[in-house]
């Protein structure tokens, strides 16, 4: 926030982040180790954390959320997203967010000759959907490739079994937390690890070699 502050001329003083959060408390799908330590994070730098603040209307000067009304002229919501409703209107049984039902095949519970992966699928494990990442969306599209080529050979087909190698979420800066592979990881580290799967991702598009060139040791990351 201070660099970007610098690098547009804007007082520091000027800029008031409030962050609205309808759970009690922050990643409230994760462990609370980890909701606390953002939370920490977060307010250490500068922002105005509201935890059960469940926002209610949006206008174009001012939002209220739980009663309260406050005047803004920047809102970013990253509240989630929906699937296409394209889905739901051609008849597919939708669920949380507007994702297709699937089994444990992937395919539409009533139309078992469509695949649905990534985001728009919604693969339910242990009583638990799925989370919409990019990890669980490729790994879901690499196995449906292979499915669809072993029915097209006369091959059995094998289950979906998700695998998921970790989470983790910046916090800014070099800051994150999550876990990678069973493992916790917070702070610079995290950032680190966080900054270079990233960068790796973006690689497979470009298929150029990674370059962590912009990453940068910030101190606070240790507090
Ligand atoms: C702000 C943000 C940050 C994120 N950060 C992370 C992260 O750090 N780590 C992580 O793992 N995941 C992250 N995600 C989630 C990740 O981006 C998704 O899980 C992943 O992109 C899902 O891949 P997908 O192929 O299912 O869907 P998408 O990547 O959304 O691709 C779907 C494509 O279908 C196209 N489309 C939609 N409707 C139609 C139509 N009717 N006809 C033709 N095309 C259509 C869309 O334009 C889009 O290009 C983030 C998502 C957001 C929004």
């Amino acid at each position: 926030m201070t660099d970007l502050a610098d690098e547009h001329g804007v007082p520091i003083a000027d800029i008031h982040l409030i962050l609205l959060e309808a759970a009690s408390r922050l990643l409230p799908g994760w462990e609370r180790l980890y909701s606390e330590r953002a939370e920490h994070v977060l307010r250490r730098k500068g922002i105005d954390v509201r935890l059960s603040s469940k926002l209610e209307k949006v206008e174009p000067t001012r939002v209220t959320f739980s009663g309260e009304t406050l005047s803004t002229h920047t809102i970013v919501w990253a509240g989630g997203i929906r699937a296409p409703s394209l889905l739901a209107s051609n008849g597919l049984s939708t669920g949380r967010q507007g994702r297709v039902l699937v089994d444990d095949y992937l395919r539409v519970t009533q139309y078992p000759a469509i695949y649905v992966a990534g985001d728009s699928a919604l693969f339910v494990k242990a009583g638990q959907p799925l989370p919409a990442t990019a990890a669980l969306a490729l790994r879901q599209g690499a196995y449906v490739a292979t499915t669809i080529a072993d029915e097209v050979n006369g091959q059995p087909i094998e289950p979906y079994r998700p695998s998921n190698p970790g989470m983790l979420v910046s916090l800014g800066g070099s800051d994150a937390v999550g876990d990678l592979l069973g493992v916790s990881l917070q702070g610079f580290a995290a950032g680190l690890v966080k900054e270079s799967i990233e960068r790796l991702y973006i690689s497979t598009l470009t298929g150029k070699l990674p370059v962590i060139g912009r990453f940068r040791y910030d101190k606070t990351s240790f507090c």
